[in-house]
């Protein structure tokens, strides 16, 4: 396996030259292999050009919006990407999550804080490579741990990590309630220290993949409680 020599590329879309270049430095500096794009039509360019294995997003754009960037990326990949917000209210920082974040840092930031933040999307999302935990099957749900896929009534879905690891900690256990702490802890892991509404969002994403409206839905609201799969084991 060749893969573990391979350096674990970051591309950071972000107009300010003086956030780009400190960023590069902290992330170089982190052993990661860095390109820059300035704007939303480089950075959609650069994404699709260079694959990279995680993407740093500035929510604040010239041209294209940052977020209509993260639309964007979320339309045709499920590379894990980490939203800088300028915004400060609960309600800016979900909306980034609902289009298909997979985390966010505020700024003005820590560089140190991004790398730790990127650092955990990746351990998020390769987490799942690591520990080789088979396929959980329920009626209607399959999510195969090892490659990494997951498929709806036959269906294959394309899932960013944060959808993943949520649709795999729901599928561990059908039909039971989870809160919202309980399964942010279970699909992010325990030091995880991000908005437990953060969850609604990704959810509020999962459902429009994995949801028929002419079946019965998979993905319930438990009142007063949490989320739960309304399936049984296979
Ligand atoms: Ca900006």
């Amino acid at each position: 396996m060749s893969r573990a020599a391979a350096p674990i590329r970051i591309l950071i879309v972000e107009d300010e030259p003086k956030t780009a270049a400190t960023l590069r430095l902290y992330f170089e500096h982190g052993g990661f292999e860095v390109n820059v794009a300035a704007d939303g039509s480089a950075g959609l360019r650069l994404a699709r050009e260079l694959r990279p294995d995680l993407i740093v997003l500035d929510g604040m754009l010239p041209e294209i919006d940052g977020l209509a960037v993260c639309r964007a990326l979320r339309s045709e990949s499920d590379v894990p990407i980490v939203l800088l917000t300028a915004r400060t209210t609960e309600e800016d920082k979900l909306r980034g999550l609902q289009l298909g974040a997979d985390d966010y840092v505020t700024k003005p930031f820590s560089p140190r804080e991004v790398v730790a933040r990127i650092r955990a999307v990746l351990r998020r999302s390769r987490r799942e490579d690591a520990d080789a935990k088979g396929v959980l099957r329920t009626r209607h749900v399959v999510v195969d741990l090892d490659r990494r896929e997951a498929s709806i009534r036959g269906r294959a879905v394309l899932l960013p990590p944060a959808e993943f690891a949520i649709l795999a900690a729901l599928a561990r256990s059908p039909g039971r309630a989870f809160t919202r702490e309980e399964l942010v802890k279970r699909a992010f892991g325990p030091s995880y220290d991000g908005l437990d509404r953060t969850v609604d969002a990704h959810v509020m994403r999962l459902r429009r993949k994995i949801e028929d409206p002419r079946g019965e839905p998979l993905l319930l609201t438990v009142f007063g409680i949490g989320y739960k799969l309304a399936d049984e084991p296979a």
